[in-house]
């Protein structure tokens, strides 16, 4: 069954801008959909509208069978650069998922350390291991991007949301992240859609790739990517 599904949705901007219009969607539970698409055809908008940062001006955006009605707290997300919060360490930051899903501080301290194994798991499996206790300002742009990615992917998010998050990265990198990810993805299965201009990376990593198009942003094609996992 469908877990994200938009219906010919139209979002105008203050000012006007009409970003998307007719923008229909529909992924999934499991699946993993890749978002391509020239600059400025509402890659972004798309991302805003699914999280529910952003309501539609008309048309409608279901995820897991509701209506979205204000931010998702479902949803892991990451996006071109890093959002670590800056007075917080790696581990830190890390624990941000856990504590907005359980806000319930007795429950909180018993399901810490198993989450503290887990947080520290994935980020030696980025490379991060020995930089738990480090503050962003004390790691590259590259670390941080990794640990904005284990933010997002911890905590068994039921929907996963990834604007570009790769695209600030260098190749090597670049690609040594990809395979990390759909490790993860391959083991737990969450609902991903993954917004990128990259169609190599949209190849490699999607089992549905929908095509965008501008003036105004709506989808124009879906393909399906039947290749065995893992794909080089
Ligand atoms: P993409 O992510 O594909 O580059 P966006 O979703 O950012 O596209 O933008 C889609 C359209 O909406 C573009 O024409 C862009 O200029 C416009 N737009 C995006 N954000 C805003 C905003 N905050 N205010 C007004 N127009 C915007
Ligand atoms: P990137 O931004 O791609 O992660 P950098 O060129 O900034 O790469 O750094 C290259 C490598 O140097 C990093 O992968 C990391 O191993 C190391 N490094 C960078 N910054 C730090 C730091 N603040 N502390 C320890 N090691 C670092």
């Amino acid at each position: 069954h469908p877990f994200v599904e938009l219906d010919r949705v139209r979002l105008a901007y203050g000012g006007g801008t009409l970003a998307v219009d007719g923008l229909s969607l529909s992924v999934a539970a499991g699946e993993f959909a890749a978002v391509v698409g020239p600059s400025g055809c509402g890659k972004s908008t798309l991302m805003k509208l699914v999280t529910g940062l952003m309501p539609p001006t008309s048309g409608g955006v279901i995820v897991d069978g509701h209506e979205v009605a204000g931010p998702l707290k479902i949803a892991g997300m990451a996006f071109q650069n890093p959002t670590l919060l800056p007075w917080r360490t790696t581990l830190g930051n890390l624990m941000l998922p856990l504590e907005i899903v359980q806000p319930h501080r007795a429950r909180l301290r018993r399901e810490r350390a198993a989450y503290d194994a887990q947080a520290r798991a994935l980020l030696a499996s980025v490379g991060l291991a020995g930089f738990e206790g480090r503050f962003p300002w004390q790691l590259s742009g590259g670390m941080q991007q990794r640990a904005s990615l284990c933010r997002a992917l911890i905590h068994e998010p039921k929907l996963l949301m990834l604007d570009e998050p790769f695209g600030a990265l260098d190749a090597f990198t670049r690609e040594e992240l990809w395979a990390v990810l759909q490790t993860v993805w391959m083991e737990r299965r969450f609902t991903t859609i993954l917004v990128t201009h990259d169609l190599r990376e949209a190849v490699y990593l999607a089992d549905t790739v929908f095509v965008m198009s501008s003036r105004p942003g709506r989808v124009v094609s879906r393909y399906e990517i039947d290749l065995p996992r893992p794909r080089t």
